[in-house]
């Protein structure tokens, strides 16, 4: 877990400084070039590092801002380790607050562990992750669900075949210390080995393919700058630093933390306007009403619960033709204590 090399991109890192500069990682067609921002906090003391990623999908806002705040706030004084600052991953896709870069159309977390010699998002993924996976001990992956949803934030864990148990439940482990109430676990399988050259997928599965224990930290609606979802991300990244004792300090957990093993898409069969009777966090017992669609004169279609669901997003667009997507249920869930996770601190 220590920091065993002392550079990033090229510059060394100073033990007890902030830094923030800009990586140019690509070249518009006019000749300017295509920035991220990097920021690095080195705390007086060794420890590892943790590496914070925002906006590989270019609407998902809300982690930028609390890496922000991290960043401005945090005193290298206080902090053993290193934070690695990556906020805004997918800059070609953040300029039209999109999910896809408008250059290529890719989404960039598709694309890790990236291409030297691929379109212009595989690239930019390359230089980043061939960077700073050196050196992470740990990453956190930001996202926000759908600006047509809402959604509590909850976390991403995978558990993914090839990947070393150790690292799986570390990730787990990790997920549940940020300290979010939802916690999905999900399988991932059939990824191909890291040497194939031909794995692509998104940069927490990478990373823990590469050893880094890593999740995806769902923070509130895409598209918004939502202040009490930003300070909720910011308790998270908190709690992360305690377990990885880069700081004073105990995890705050809440009590009530489940694990969502098994979830599924909500969608509706007919067309019109989409009234939810359930909102983000509220179970749904079997056969229970949790939305309807109507037309302009009557309801057309009630949606009820086959089995039981605890509901992680609901849509808060009205318009649906059939088929739409209005919402993402757990299907089993339990109580975080029952995984063998207490409050670390
Ligand atoms: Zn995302």
């Amino acid at each position: 877990m220590e920091n065993t090399t002392k550079t990033i991109f090229g510059r060394p890192v100073q033990m007890g400084k902030k830094t923030h500069r800009y990586i140019q990682v690509g070249e518009l067609s006019n000749g300017s070039p295509i920035y991220i921002p990097l920021m690095v906090v080195q705390g007086e003391r060794a420890g590892p590092v943790l590496w914070l990623c925002g906006a590989t999908h270019g609407s998902e806002l809300n982690g930028i801002f609390a890496m922000r705040e991290i960043y401005l706030e945090s005193d290298p004084k206080e902090i053993s380790g290193t934070i690695v600052f990556t906020p805004i991953m997918n800059p070609m896709a953040l300029i039209r607050r999109d999910n896809y870069s408008f250059l290529d159309g890719l989404d960039m977390d598709t694309q890790f562990p990236g291409k030297t010699n691929g379109f212009n998002t595989a690239r930019i993924a390359f230089q980043i992750f061939s960077e700073i996976r050196k050196i992470a001990s740990a990453l956190v992956s930001f996202h926000a669900v759908s600006s047509l949803s809402y959604a509590s934030p909850y976390t991403v864990s995978k558990n993914i075949s090839g990947v070393s148990p150790k690292i799986t439940e570390k990730t787990f482990r990790m997920a549940l210390s940020f300290g979010l109430e939802p916690n999905c676990r999900v399988k991932v399988d059939n990824k191909k080995s890291v040497n194939s050259g031909e794995d692509k997928g998104s940069l927490d599965e990478i990373c823990q393919l590469h050893g880094i224990p890593a999740f995806m930290a769902e923070i509130g609606i895409g598209g918004h700058w939502e202040k009490r979802h930003v300070a909720i991300a910011k308790k998270g990244i908190r709690n992360i630093m305690c377990i990885h004792e880069m700081i004073e300090g105990k995890p705050e957990i809440p009590e009530n933390q489940i694990v969502i093993p098994r979830r599924k898409e909500l969608s509706v069969n007919k067309g019109g306007f989409v009234e939810m009777f359930a909102k983000p966090g509220d179970v749904v017992r079997e056969g229970e009403p949790y939305a309807q669609v109507v037309n302009l004169w009557e309801v057309v279609e009630v949606l009820k619960a086959t089995e039981k669901m605890y509901m992680i997003t609901t849509t808060s667009n009205p318009v649906v033709s059939s088929g739409g997507r209005i919402g993402f249920a757990g299907l089993e869930w339990s109580k975080a204590a029952e995984h063998g996770f207490r409050n670390v601190g």
